[in-house]
């Protein structure tokens, strides 16, 4: 009995040596199968993610790979380091003059990522001075809000590219100032109703595929905004993002709670009074410092 109970401890303990021989071993397989994984996709210790959807040549994704790496640096330095990883997927769009035909912004299930349609026969400075990518990596700058609010989200994107590519040093501060007054005046026709709110008048181009109006329409708000922060000696917009990626990025749900981290950073409800103000007011009164020059 003793001896059997022996021999059954002897089996019990080569069984466990078996067992712990075997883990080990496939623990060692996980690990060169991860360390492999990461060495594949991840190109930049920046935090993306090159994803090549379509065959591209090596000299191509070369170029690629360098204009993304410039923008994204551009955006970290403008908007804040992001607190995730950025997947870039790019795809090949060979036909158009444009050296980017087409962007998207995702940030379905917690993972950011950004899709673009380039054309790798376009030079890497005609790459690195298109809006596309700039525009898509801001709108990471906040989480989804839904899709209610495009008019605000769209707004803050088309806003946030041109400061990217200032930070690049292709606008300097007054001709950012200047394209922004002239695009906003542009949208004039559309936007001065004496009964639609902001809001309504912006839906409304939407659902009618004004989409130009609709952007530079929208960025009106993130410019008075910059105005009233700076009448009020507070941080710049930009400024306010930055803080924004360290204690709420990932905090907030839709839009109102968006408004109130920002006004949170700032110590006064600036932003909540002027988004009030969009949705409450008429689009012509509030576009009216920009329709009266
Ligand atoms: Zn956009």
């Amino acid at each position: 009995m003793d001896m059997g109970m022996k021999n059954i401890g002897h089996s019990m303990i080569f069984l466990f040596f078996v067992i712990l021989f075997f883990s080990c071993k496939n623990d060692q397989k996980n690990m060169t199968d991860q360390t492999m994984n990461n060495k594949a996709p991840i190109l930049s210790k920046k935090g993306l993610i090159f994803n090549w959807k379509d065959s591209f040549s090596e000299s191509e994704k070369e170029k690629l790979e360098t204009w993304i790496k410039t923008v994204y640096s551009a955006t970290e330095n403008t908007l804040g380091r992001y607190p995730f990883e950025v997947h870039v997927n790019f795809l090949r769009s060979d036909q158009g003059s444009t050296p980017v035909s087409f962007g998207l912004a995702s940030r379905k299930n917690k993972k950011s990522s950004i899709k673009l349609y380039v054309n790798p026969n376009a030079t890497l400075e005609e790459l690195k001075q298109d809006w596309t990518a700039p525009h898509e990596f801001s709108h990471l700058a906040m989480p989804f809000i839904g899709k209610q609010d495009k008019w605000f989200t769209e707004g803050f994107a088309t806003y946030l590219s041109r400061k990217i590519l200032m930070n690049m040093g292709y606008i300097t501060e007054k001709s950012f100032d200047s394209l922004y007054r002239a695009k906003i005046k542009e949208t004039q026709p559309y936007y001065e109703s004496t009964t639609k709110t902001f809001i309504e008048v912006s839906d409304s181009l939407m659902t009618h595929h004004k989409y130009s109006s609709f952007y530079w329409g929208g960025t009106s708000f993130f410019l008075t905004l910059d105005n009233r922060l700076k009448k009020q000696n507070k941080p710049e917009f930009i400024d306010i993002l930055k803080t924004y990626q360290k204690c709420c990025r990932f905090k907030d749900r839709n839009l109102n709670q968006v408004v109130h981290s920002f006004d949170h950073i700032i110590q006064k409800p600036i932003v909540q009074q002027l988004l009030e103000e969009y949705q409450t007011k008429t689009s012509r009164s509030v576009m009216l410092e920009y329709f009266s020059f």
